[in-house]
């Protein structure tokens, strides 16, 4: 039951084309073939969209757009750096102009609540792309000291300049559709790339509305397309083209290994963000009980729980380990769950059926491994994906629930003796994604941030993104890191000149 009377009239118009088509040289193209896949609203169930399934074919030319875009006589490759960033600005403006219409696509596709789609997918998608818009003018090179000797009295200057690395494959998941786009987009097009995104088909509908913001932006026809469609067919087609010079990746670990492998049978260059187990390790000397337990509350809860760096482990020390699990419990069982466009919601439906049904599965397995169900663990609406925030506690550190991404609300807590065991345990995990640390004895935390396997790591807080904070996982969490000046690197190819003069 949402409150639909209410969209935004773009929002309205967009959502009366009912078949959305691909979005390809800076304007809808049908695609190649019949296929649609249907997009449903997690809290009412309704299907509020098709989109097509894009064949190798769309996928052919999507990416021939994007080359078009990339020829060094294209209006985009000739345009200023200051000229480029510009239009990243306005396309920032533009983003938070239509924040209501994204937050609200957001919602209806994905499930969850506006506030969020409006913080961080709408407000965080336009403060990414005003910073990248920012990095335009700053991409650099070096100058280098060679010791080769020069014949004939002769001198060198040696340098190395960056430059774009070509048209770049942008796939990412649905859990933030419209931010998790525009960490890959907003970097690629700022360092001259141009870009083929394939959204989930989960969440479709924002990556298409975002493409036609850009070309209201002046982005030049071509270098932002969006081909739609499934993982199988259409992301495999995009990963696989050997025009692709990049490839940039958010979602699982099992299909960054596929995507791993098809960028290699290309050599194509590859960034993988993949799952994560966050570790929480709360010490007996945290700041403040109350505190610690509604961080490590929002930390997994947040979302869904449908966060890479969820927090989806808490490791407490044996003193505190009851009452701090009782106020996370309490913080839990106090979060309101109902539909994505209740402003007063703490908790929304996950994104699909089909998820759902893997969290659910995963609680029982919880469950039957002998692990202690403290709070939630079912869904209390008769209609849509719902799941309560769900906490378990467990002596075993060897069980499917503390050892796979559940990518849900769903908590798991284990108490812990001293230090050394909170961080044999925190990194007894085959991802290495993020981890927080609660205390405010100084010298544990460094300790702990020098020896924790995580690629972020915050002390007294739940993990947030910033543009310009890296965010990537070490082990089974990825390869490369995104945002910051590393994420506008990433789509840079680094050329050495060496002149004899
Ligand atoms: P998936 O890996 O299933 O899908 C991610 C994207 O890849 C989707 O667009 C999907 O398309 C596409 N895809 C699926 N199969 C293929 C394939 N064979 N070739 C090319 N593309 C393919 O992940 P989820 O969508 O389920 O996302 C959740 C996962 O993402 C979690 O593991 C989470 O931890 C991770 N994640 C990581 C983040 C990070 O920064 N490290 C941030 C956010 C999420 P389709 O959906 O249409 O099948």
């Amino acid at each position: 039951m949402n409150d639909t009377a209410a969209l935004t009239t773009r929002l309205s118009e967009f959502l009366a084309l009912q078949n959305h088509k691909h979005f390809i040289h800076g304007a809808y193209q049908s695609g190649s073939t019949d296929q649609q896949i249907a997009v449903i609203n997690s809290a009412t169930e309704d299907v509020i969209g098709r989109v097509s399934l894009g064949s190798a074919d769309d996928v052919d030319a999507a990416v021939a757009s994007a080359l078009k875009a990339f020829h060094h006589a294209s209006p985009w490759r000739r345009m200023s750096p200051d000229d480029r960033g510009k239009i990243l600005y306005r396309y920032a403006d533009l983003i938070e102009e239509h924040t209501e219409t994204i937050a609200q696509l957001v919602t209806l596709e994905n499930g969850k609540l506006i506030k969020d789609s409006r913080s961080s997918d709408a407000g965080g998608a336009a403060k990414t792309f005003r910073y990248y818009a920012g990095w335009t003018t700053k991409i650099e090179g070096e100058t280098l000291d060679l010791s080769q000797p020069q014949k004939g009295g002769k001198q060198n200057f040696a340098l190395t300049r960056r430059e774009p690395i070509g048209v770049v494959a942008a796939v990412v998941p649905w859990n933030f559709p419209v931010s998790i786009a525009s960490w890959k987009v907003a970097p690629a097009l700022a360092a001259g790339c141009t870009v083929v995104l394939k959204p989930s088909e989960e969440t479709p509908l924002s990556a298409l509305l975002l493409a036609e913001l850009a070309i209201e932006a002046g982005l030049p026809p071509g270098v932002l397309n969006v081909v739609t469609g499934d993982g199988a067919t259409t992301g495999a087609a995009l990963t696989s083209h050997p025009d692709v010079k990049k490839i940039t990746f958010t979602g699982s670990t099992h299909t960054g290994k596929l995507i791993g492998k098809a960028a290699m049978e290309n050599i194509t260059g590859v960034s993988l963000e993949l799952g994560g187990k966050s570790p929480a390790v709360v010490f007996d000397d945290m700041i403040d009980q109350a505190e610690t337990a509604k961080g490590i509350a929002a930390g997994i809860f947040r979302n869904q729980g449908q966060v890479c760096v969820a927090g989806s482990r808490v490791y407490i020390q044996k003193k505190s380990f009851d009452r701090v699990l009782t106020d996370i419990c309490h913080a839990g069982e106090s979060m309101k769950i109902s539909h994505g466009f209740d402003e007063t919601a703490d908790l929304g439906p996950l994104v699909s059926k089909s998820h759902l049904q893997t969290v659910q599965a995963y609680i029982d397995q919880g469950k039957k491994d002998g692990a202690q169900l403290l709070s939630g663990g079912r869904n209390p609406m008769e209609k849509g994906y719902y799941m309560q925030p769900t906490v378990f506690s467990a002596t075993d550190h060897q069980q499917t629930i503390i050892e796979e991404e559940i990518f849900g609300p769903v908590l798991v807590a284990v108490p812990f003796d001293d230090l050394e065991d909170a961080l044999e345990k925190a990194n007894d995990s085959s991802m290495g994604l993020a981890a927080t640390v609660w205390t405010q004895d100084i010298s544990k935390a460094m300790t702990m941030i020098n020896r924790l396997q995580a690629g972020v790591v915050y002390v007294n807080s739940p993990v947030r993104s910033d543009p310009n904070l890296p965010l990537g996982g070490y082990k089974h969490s990825g390869i490369g890191r995104e945002l910051g000046k590393t994420g506008v690197y990433n789509y840079t190819t680094l050329k050495s000149v060496n002149i004899v003069f």
